[in-house]
């Protein structure tokens, strides 16, 4: 049999982490067993359609390097993945169910459903529709389906609902607890279950993995199954992203769209390995993947049942390892945006190259090593007093002996320029913070910060002279 699974979000506008999760589950299990992934747009809910929503992903997908074999992007049949392009499809399905009587429609109004619900909540009932519009008969039905608003509802047969998720096992789920849910909308736009299943079954999908949220809507999805005489995917509900305090990960405790950790600097291999980790782990406790060993380690095995918590820390720690592992070409490329934002000119390669090595080992992502660039970029600001350090006898005789020294030629190494700090001593007498805090102050603008030779061998032996001769 091949394999074929589906990432299908609506259109929010931003790709969600546990959104990102269920598209790497998805795309690893295909990728791993040969065979294909869809990228479905679930947008039949015209009151939440975000405009250009689908590009947006698109493109955050391309960023993270996960890429789809069927969907909007190579479609030739234009909105062949687009519910809203397919009503047609869900207006004769629909009609299948209320002509063999596993739908029926629904003339109640909002007000009147709205004091069913009322009269159960006081009565500590489940909420659930009544099934007033059940007892109409299929002609009196049919006439005033003709001119009156309604929706189409599914009926809910007598008999529990059983079924086999990969994760969870056996669920079984009590018919009194099932709402005849509404499969055709008012607007004529199908609802997610109903479109859901149909294009799960018309575009061969045989593995349904999703979050667990979804669980609860599942067994209304393998009725409509078995009212269609459909042969059931394999279903998989991947476990709930939490945050640390075990409450369900929400935007309140942090960012949750991908695009905003990508937009702060967390490098992509970062994202999809620390996502990769959240609900499935590897036979040993290695920590570290790129996607293509996530490919072949991949199994649904192991995923867990237990929800996975979000740990930003550890997200921070795990780029942070990235961006010192990674090639310094690469990282010194994701930077370039970032700097020439601010303004910096970096056609000095070498400069450039030694200013990002500096800064990628004193933080965890992208942006946050600007603050540790800036200093070799831009002329320096100092404070009242940091004037009063620079002009003391002491720091004035050290500035004026290495401007100096360091005039002297033009070639310097470090341990040369570590040598100039014992003669500095020999021949000025000023030694400790004397010495290198007026150093480093005229240099980097701080008297705390990396090494002088560092500082020296990134800056270039020319803009160091220039900037300690603009304190004597
Ligand atoms: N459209 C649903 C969502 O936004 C899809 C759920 C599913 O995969 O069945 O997540």
């Amino acid at each position: 049999m091949s394999i074929k699974v589906r990432f299908a979000p609506s259109p929010t506008g931003y790709l969600h982490v546990g959104g990102l999760r269920t598209a790497l589950y998805n795309y690893l299990y295909a990728k791993k067993a040969g065979g294909k992934l869809v990228l479905r747009i679930e947008d039949t809910d015209q009151n939440r359609k975000v405009e250009g929503a689908e590009q947006l992903l698109i493109s955050t997908f391309e960023k993270i390097g996960i890429s789809f074999d069927e969907g909007p992007m190579q479609s030739g049949e234009d909105g062949h993945y687009f519910q809203s392009q397919r009503l047609d499809i869900y207006n004769n399905h629909i009609q299948l169910l209320l002509n063999n009587g596993n739908a029926y429609p629904c003339f109640c109004s909002a007000e009147r459903l709205e004091r069913v619900r009322d009269k159960q909540r006081e009565n500590k009932e489940t909420i659930i529709y009544d099934r007033h519009c059940l007892n109409i008969s299929k002609e009196a039905a049919k006439d005033r389906m003709k001119s009156e608003p309604h929706v189409i509802r599914m009926k809910i047969p007598d008999e529990d609902v059983v079924f086999y998720d990969v994760v969870r096992e056996k669920v079984s789920i009590k018919s009194s607890e099932i709402d005849d849910q509404v499969l055709m909308k008012t607007d004529g736009f199908p609802t997610y279950h109903f479109a859901n299943v149909v294009d799960d079954r018309l575009m061969g999908i045989t593995h349904v993995m999703r979050g667990e949220e979804w669980l609860p809507s599942t067994p209304k999805h393998v009725l409509l199954y078995q009212f269609f005489g459909w042969k059931l995917p394999k279903f998989i509900h991947l476990p709930l992203l939490l945050n640390p305090d075990k409450s369900k990960l929400s935007k309140r405790q942090g960012d949750v769209a991908v695009e905003d950790y990508l937009d702060k600097g967390y490098l992509p291999e970062t994202l999809i390995n620390f996502v990769a980790l959240l609900g499935w782990h590897p036979k040993n406790d290695r920590e570290f993947f790129t996607l293509k060993e996530l490919e072949e380690e991949f199994s649904i095995k192991r995923i867990q049942k237990a929800g996975a918590v979000f740990d930003i820390e550890k997200l921070k720690w795990m780029n942070g390892h990235y961006l010192r592992e990674n090639k310094l070409e690469e990282i010194a490329e994701k930077t370039r945006s970032v700097v020439t934002k601010a303004g910096l000119d970096i056609s000095d390669k070498r400069k450039y190259l030694s200013a990002i090595d500096n800064a990628r080992k004193r933080v965890d992502t992208i942006n946050d090593m600007l603050q540790h660039i800036l200093p070799f970029y831009q002329n320096l600001d100092f404070s009242k007093e940091d004037l009063k350090l620079l002009k003391k006898d002491s720091s004035q005789k050290v500035i004026n002996f290495w401007s100096e020294q360091l005039s002297s030629k033009s070639d310097w190494n470090e341990v040369e320029i570590k040598s100039l700090v014992k003669e500095t001593t020999t021949i000025t007498g000023v030694k400790g913070k004397d010495l290198f805090f007026p150093l480093r102050l005229a240099l980097f603008g701080s008297t705390q910060g990396p090494d002088i030779p560092l500082i020296i061998e990134i800056l270039g032996v020319e803009e160091t002279i220039k900037r300690f001769k603009m304190l004597l």
